[in-house]
């Protein structure tokens, strides 16, 4: 079988999400001319699409050019759950940055998954989402003193959510592990359909969406002339890359890794069969896994991150043997589940070594900057990304930004 008939450009992701099932988000027109703007958003993913709906609100006049049809880059691949919680623990943010600081991260992130719920009922988005609870599981067979001591930092920090031990987790959730983590505000979405429903209302805010590639990148007068790959210029007040995991190769991410990722998806679970909530699930630990289920009753279940294959052609031969394990762990996660793999996939990766993102600023760059680094919460911080540019484009920065700075120092453990 043929495990890659659509990918990428960038080989950003192979094989059948679910997400395509549904519509096919619409081409978009090429530039025939040279134009000017005030905003130019280079990448039409998520992270584009929320950048283009909330500066076009602002009143910017605001450009996005994709080099594919919008939305289908890593978006497309995303599990999307919209999870507050960040890659990196509490505790270990606490270790690279001291409480205070991190605290304020971990509440910025809660905020910007109000946000988008706020957002999208305030705007009627049509995107599949779902207010969900998260159940951040201890590793299998790890000391449940750790995932106490994240609880009472979080506490301390003023973050929602409850500690249940093994017992009070298995009455609960039917889940048998250690402990685990239980907390409100998180979220479930289809990233696809959420990306148009963004680009289709800034497309009412008078956004302009082109298909195009961007290739050069200049400095001009008081603003940046971008070069397309069919010769024509943009030239605009300020540009904001949101190029996913594909980065221009001028643009120097020291912080910033790149690995492979596998999920799959299972057929519609049968009623009454699917976890207590259909709640967020996800596991402490660097080899971790996630669950979390569809609004047609499918599980999706992803992970075995794996940094040494790094092309899609690697990844796809990976697919069966990626697959086999998920549908394992889905078995010893679920046991009640139907574990069979309807839709199997794989996507790059974006890391960063302290879990957050890179926002703000491209260093050098005068009126660029960059919307990137994002990890298994990247969703949450491609809303954020767009609230903080917003505000940086004001003039309105604050000193926490400094916190996701594109340039700030390679963090180290105290
Ligand atoms: C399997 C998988 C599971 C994930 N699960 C989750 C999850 O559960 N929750 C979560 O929050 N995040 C998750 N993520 C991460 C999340 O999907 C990403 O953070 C998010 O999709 C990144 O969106 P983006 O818009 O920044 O990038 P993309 O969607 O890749 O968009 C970038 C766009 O830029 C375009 N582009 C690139 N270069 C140029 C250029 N020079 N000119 C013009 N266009 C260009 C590309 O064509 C592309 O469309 C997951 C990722 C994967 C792969």
């Amino acid at each position: 079988m043929d495990m890659n008939p659509d990918t990428t450009h960038d080989g950003l992701r192979g094989g059948y999400p679910p997400w395509r099932q549904r519509q096919r988000p619409a081409a978009r027109p090429m530039l025939s001319g040279d134009m000017r703007c005030d905003v130019l958003i280079v990448g039409a993913g998520i992270t584009g699409s929320f950048m283009a709906e909330h500066l076009s609100a602002l009143g910017h006049r605001t450009c996005v050019l994709d080099r594919e049809r919008p939305g289908l880059g890593s978006t497309a691949a995303s599990t999307a759950m919209l999870l507050w919680e960040i890659d990196a623990s509490l505790t270990e943010l606490t270790q690279f940055y001291g409480f205070e600081r991190a605290a304020g991260i971990y509440r910025h992130s809660l905020r910007a998954v109000a946000g988008l719920k706020k957002l999208v009922e305030a705007c009627a988005l049509p995107c599949g989402f779902h207010a969900r609870t998260s159940v951040y599981l201890a590793k299998a067979g790890a000391d449940p003193r750790e995932l106490l001591a994240e609880h009472e930092l979080r506490q301390r920090a003023d973050l929602p959510g409850a500690y249940l031990d093994h017992r009070r987790l298995l009455s609960k959730f039917s889940v048998s592990r250690e402990a685990a983590l239980v907390s409100p505000g998180s979220a479930e979405v289809d990233p696809v359909l959420l990306s148009q429903a963004l680009l289709a209302r800034a497309d009412t805010q008078g956004a302009s969406v082109f298909a195009g590639e961007a290739v050069s990148y200049e400095t001009a007068g008081r603003g940046v002339l971008v070069g397309l790959d069919n010769g024509h210029a943009i030239e605009a007040g300020k540009v904001v890359l949101a190029t996913g995991y594909v980065m221009p190769d001028w643009l120097d991410m020291p912080l910033h890794t790149i690995s492979s990722t596998w999920a799959i998806a299972t057929p519609a679970q049968a009623p009454g069969t699917l976890w207590r909530d259909c709640a967020l699930l996800w596991e402490a630990g660097e080899d971790y896994t996630y669950a979390r289920t569809t609004t047609d009753n499918r599980i999706v279940i992803g992970g075995e991150d794996d940094a040494s294959l790094t092309d899609q052609s690697a990844r796809d031969d990976a697919m069966p043997a990626k697959t086999a394990v998920l549908l394992d762990r889905l078995a010893g996660l679920w046991p009640a589940a139907l574990a069979r793999a309807d839709f199997q996939w794989s996507g790059a990766f974006g890391e960063t070594r302290d879990g957050l993102p890179l926002i703000g600023p491209v260093p050098g760059r005068p009126n660029m900057f960059a919307a990137y680094g994002y990890g298994g919460n990247g969703i949450t911080f491609s809303y954020m990304a767009s609230r903080m540019i917003g505000r940086m484009m004001a003039g309105k920065n604050e000193s926490w930004f400094q916190d996701l700075a594109v340039d700030r120092p390679m963090p180290t453990r105290s």
